[in-house]
Order: C-alpha cells, then sequence, then structure tokens
C-alpha cells in the first residue's frame, strides 16, 4: 500500500513553503507498484510502469518524404539534367523495384526508396519532357527529401520512459511500434469527504444556514482529470468522532484520503482532531493564499490531505499539495507548473515570503502582447472567481509588490491538471 512515511511529521514547523511541502511529498512518498495492462485505447492519461524500448526502428524503412523522383545522388549532374529516362513507379505501400542506374523512379510520399537511390526530386521542381524523360535541377543535395529508416526513433532505444503520463501523442508512438497495450500503474483509489455542518449535498433539502456543498464536486472532478478513481463519501459532520469513524472506515481500502472545511483552528474544526485520534497528523500552515492550513495524516497507512473550506483556497492547495502528492503516488515523473509570462495589467501588494495566487483574466492587448487582467474581488470563497477567470498569476516568496505592465507568471487552469 502506498504511504507518506511517518518522518515528514519532522516538519510540523511554523510556516512551510510550497517548495518545501513538494519536496517532502515527491521524497516520502512510496508509489503503488501494482501495475495493469490497458488497450492503448484506456491509455490517455495512465502513468507508463515500464521503460518502452523500440521494438522497430521509426520509420520502418528508409522512404520518400515527397511526391516525385528517386534517383542516385552519384549520377546527379553538375548542370541540369534533361531527359533522365524515367524506370517504373513505386507509390506508398507497394514494394519497389531496384532502380537500374542513370535512370528516375517516380515516387509518392511515404514508399519505399527503390533499391540504387538515395535522393528525392520534389514534383514541383521537375519537368517531364516530350520524350517522358525528367528534367532535374541543379543543386540538390544528397539524400534530400528521403526519410532513412530510424531517422525518427533507432530500435531498441527508449522511447518512453517510465512515470510518463501518458499524453495522446505518446499512444500514438506506442501505436505506431504496433503495440496494442500498455503496462501502467493501476489507477489510485482516492476517497474524498466534505465537512460541515453547513452542507447539503445537491439534490437534498437544504435548509436556510445551509448551502450546497460544492468542493467534493469540484475536488472529485479535478481527481478525474488525475486519472483516479474516486469514492464519493459524501458529507461529514463537524464532530469528532464521526469524523474519525468516518475515516477509519475507508482508510484501508485507498491510497489516498482527501478532506475538505474543518482544518483552521476554530472550535468547529475537528478534523485535525479526529485525525490525531486514529493516526499521526501534522498541520502544515502552508506559506500560500488563498490556502493556508492544509492537514497532512496517516490513517492506517493511508495518507490523508485535509484542504480547507472555501473553495478557491481548496482548489489551490489541491493544485499545490494534492497534484504532487496524486503524481508521486502514482510514480510518474515530476511535472512542474511553468507559468507564462504576460504582463500584469493590475497594481498588487503582498507579505514576502508567502507565495500568492491572483486570479486573473488572460486578454491580447492591442499591440499582441498577453495580459492578465485581475478579477476585482479577492475572497476566498467566491466561486464565480474561478469560474470566470482563464487562470492564476503565480507570485513567489520574493516578490512584495506588482506594478502595472510587469512580466508575471501565469497558470492556465488546463495546464494545473
Ligand atoms: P472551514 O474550512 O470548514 O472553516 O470552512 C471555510 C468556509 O468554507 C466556510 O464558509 C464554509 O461554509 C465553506 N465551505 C466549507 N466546506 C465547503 C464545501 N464543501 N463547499 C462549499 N463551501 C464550503
Ligand atoms: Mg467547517
Amino acid at each position: 500500500m502506498a504511504q507518506l512515511s511517518d518522518d515528514c511529521f519532522a516538519f510540523g514547523g511554523p510556516m512551510m513553503s510550497v517548495d518545501e511541502a513538494v519536496g517532502i511529498i515527491a521524497a516520502r512518498v512510496t508509489p503503488v507498484a501494482e501495475v495493469e495492462i490497458v488497450s492503448l485505447a484506456e491509455a490517455d492519461g495512465r502513468v507508463l510502469a515500464r521503460d518502452l524500448a523500440a521494438p522497430l526502428p521509426l520509420p520502418p524503412f528508409t522512404n520518400s518524404a515527397v511526391d516525385g523522383y528517386a534517383i542516385a545522388s552519384r549520377d546527379l549532374p553538375r548542370e541540369d539534367a534533361r531527359g533522365f529516362p524515367l524506370a517504373g513507379r513505386v507509390q506508398a505501400g507497394a514494394t519497389a523495384n531496384a532502380a537500374p542506374p542513370g535512370h528516375a523512379v517516380r515516387i509518392f510520399t511515404g514508399a519505399p526508396m527503390p533499391e540504387g537511390t538515395d535522393t528525392v526530386f520534389m514534383q514541383e521542381d521537375v519537368q517531364v519532357d516530350d520524350a517522358g524523360g525528367v528534367v532535374l535541377p541543379a543543386g540538390l543535395k544528397p539524400g534530400a527529401n528521403v526519410r532513412p529508416a530510424g531517422e525518427d526513433i533507432a530500435e531498441g532505444a527508449v522511447a518512453l520512459k517510465t512515470g510518463q503520463r501518458l499524453r495522446p501523442q505518446d499512444v500514438g508512438l506506442a501505436a505506431a511500434f504496433g503495440l496494442t497495450e500498455l503496462a501502467v500503474v493501476r489507477r489510485l483509489r482516492v476517497a474524498v469527504f466534505s465537512t460541515g455542518d453547513e452542507l447539503a449535498s445537491p439534490g437534498q433539502a437544504r435548509a436556510a444556514p445551509q448551502l450546497f456543498d460544492s468542493n467534493r464536486f469540484m475536488l472529485l472532478a479535478m481527481l478525474k482529470r488525475l486519472g483516479c478513481e474516486v469514492s464519493d463519501l459524501g458529507i461529514l459532520r463537524d464532530d469528532r468522532a464521526s469524523l474519525a469513524d468516518g475515516l477509519k472506515q475507508v482508510a484501508s481500502r485507498h491510497d489516498l484520503i482527501l478532506t475538505t472545511g474543518g482544518v483552521s483552528t476554530g472550535e468547529e474544526d475537528h478534523v485535525k482532531a479526529a485525525v490525531e485520534s486514529i493516526g499521526k497528523l501534522v498541520l502544515w500552515r502552508m506559506a500560500i493564499k488563498p490556502g493556508r492550513p492544509v492537514a497532512m495524516g496517516i490513517i492506517d497507512g493511508a495518507p490523508l490531505i485535509g484542504l480547507p473550506g472555501n473553495p478557491v483556497a481548496s482548489f489551490v492547495t489541491f493544485v499545490h499539495v494534492v497534484r504532487p502528492t496524486v503524481l508521486a503516488l502514482l510514480g510518474a515523473r515530476p511535472a512542474p507548473l511553468i507559468p507564462m509570462p504576460v504582463r500584469a495589467a493590475f497594481a498588487y501588494k503582498k507579505k514576502a515570503s508567502r507565495r500568492e495566487y491572483v486570479r486573473v483574466f488572460l486578454r491580447r492587448r492591442e499591440d499582441g502582447e498577453l495580459e492578465a487582467q485581475k478579477f476585482p474581488r479577492e475572497g476566498a470563497g467566491l466561486l464565480s472567481s474561478l469560474v470566470e477567470t482563464d487562470g492564476l498569476v503565480e507570485l513567489v516568496e520574493g516578490v512584495t509588490k506588482v506594478e502595472p505592465g510587469a512580466m508575471v507568471g501565469f497558470l492556465g487552469y488546463a495546464d494545473l491538471l
């Protein structure tokens, strides 16, 4: 069973930076070991469990990159060659006959190079004379317009590495090798709970002082994008015993437990006490805004992450704590988020030694440059701020203010998962 080793609990210090947290997670998490074989149709988004060595070279045979005429470069003229006699025709998928010396062969894109030829003239550059011979212009380099066998990938080379989160192009590469299935890490099983007496599940009656639980559905959707098998375990009440009970019941059946809400230090925040009563806990006061308190724990060997209840804080801490944990549990190669430089169209002040994420719209200015416009309000409870914007501007620890026009790093929502 995957787990966070206990010694990460030495890090329960005052404020933890995002990088520290990610480093600890990456170093301490033991990836799941179970491997399963999936068809290519099921492989997108899964994590490759073994290095894939090319079983054949790509391309598998030397072929023409264009429609044109294949010749032997040693027959190439210094000046225009007139009336080069034509010997045969080879199209994609056909077997090529050997070309007699001094002849050109009509050839099409993807067709195998006839034995005795090594260079292809594009048909646009060639004229056919009245006698049916071709007129070849001078100046073409030997080997031009030919794709040698193995130029893309040599036979035996590692084409996909263990830990690769498979993307459509990776699946396409496996297919190019003639493979029908791939060995991938089994899906993570993740349990998700919301906590809070004020929450009602969509579909149920909502009392006047209640609001519908949105975080659970957001987190379930984010986990699915990361390829997890999710258990939607509903809402736990703000009560230590029932929280402890609920968490304990699912721990042995899951690789990761996620909760939202109840991790602050208020009287009605019971997640920490519940975890302490049945497992081990450290509270990570993360130096991240929106966000802050994130609880980490272990219950019966399963790591638990307690996210804050405010929807925006929950979203941001998911990206920076849950995502790297999920990837580490899958043994995926680290995939740092790389912000794209854009111009800030806003002014902003922040505390040093804390990382902040600003919800922004991305707009193209008249001069073609991309600029980030700040969502006008800042509350961590504003779902509209996530729904209406395009992504987050990342302001790292050292930054204390942003002036309009400054370059800042933008992370689009689509790239976060
Ligand atoms: P908490 O972290 O439990 O103190 O909650 C902080 C704020 O987030 C409160 O206003 C909660 O009502 C709200 N909240 C907590 N959990 C959820 C949830 N699952 N969906 C929407 N809002 C929530
Ligand atoms: Mg609460």
